[in-house]
């Protein structure tokens, strides 16, 4: 299956990071996605933008770059007629952060409403005992500097699913909680039972990492992803 393929040609290239460039895993698990491509011109990347249409996000694709934003490597909501540059913009910092470092492209991506979204985290790491843990959070400091999460072993059933989301202490953001629209608690729970179903299935996935997962009014957007594999 296409899971699979994703995975067993990322060992044979010798590659035990993934980033954005590998999000048709989620894909072919179910979990929704935006719509999005990896190239590496200029050229490419205005093509692939008028396909989206509208305004995009941008991302550095490079092994050598876990937090892209850190560097400068994300760029949201470019208008079509600034692609060309923010694909040579994005570029030249990634060169000047690691002039030796190998860069694969840029990610062209949809934009995902984040006005009435909130960005959620799902990750999974393994412990030894256990096995397969999959956290739950929000995004930003929740998570970061709080440590407001929920675990569980996977593979995690929807009664646990659910619960993840009532345990965190930061849940009344995701209920409605200082006017906003109630996040889709249904499709958050689909997508943390889809994530430990893939964790699952695959044990060569040591770590992985969906941050965020943007919670929307109706259903929930993986838009960025970091995996290890052993
Ligand atoms: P990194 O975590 O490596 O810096 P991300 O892909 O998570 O890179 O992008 C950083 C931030 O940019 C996200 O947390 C989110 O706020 C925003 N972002 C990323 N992709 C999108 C998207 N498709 N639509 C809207 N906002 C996005
Ligand atoms: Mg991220």
């Amino acid at each position: 299956d296409r899971a699979r393929e994703i995975l067993t040609s990322a060992v044979e290239r010798g590659r035990t990071h993934l980033g954005v460039e590998s999000m048709d895993l989620l894909d072919a698990y179910g979990i929704s996605t935006p719509q999005g491509e990896v190239v590496d011109s200029p050229g490419d990347a205005e093509r692939v933008a008028r396909e989206i249409g509208g305004e995009v996000v941008m991302k550095i694709v490079s092994p050598d770059i876990s937090h892209k934003s850190d560097i400068g490597g994300v760029e949201v909501g470019v208008p079509q007629e600034a692609v060309r540059d923010t694909y040579e913009d994005i570029v030249v910092r990634a060169r000047n952060y690691q002039p030796d470092g190998s860069i694969v492209g840029v990610q062209i991506q949809e934009m995902v409403d984040l006005d009435e979204g909130t960005e959620t985290i799902i990750g999974v790491s393994r412990d030894p005992q256990f096995g397969p843990l999959v956290m739950f959070g929000l995004g930003g400091i929740f998570v970061e500097v709080m440590e407001d999460t929920a675990f569980r072993v996977a593979p995690v059933a929807g009664s646990e699913a659910r619960a993840m989301l009532g345990e965190i202490k930061s849940a009344p953001l995701l209920s409605g909680a200082r006017g906003r629209t109630p996040a889709d608690r249904a499709a958050l729970v689909e997508t943390i039972q889809r994530v430990s179903q893939l964790v699952t299935d695959f044990p060569a996935i040591t770590e992985l990492d969906i941050n965020p997962v943007v919670a929307q009014p109706e259903g929930a957007t993986a838009v960025d992803l970091r995996l290890t594999l052993d």
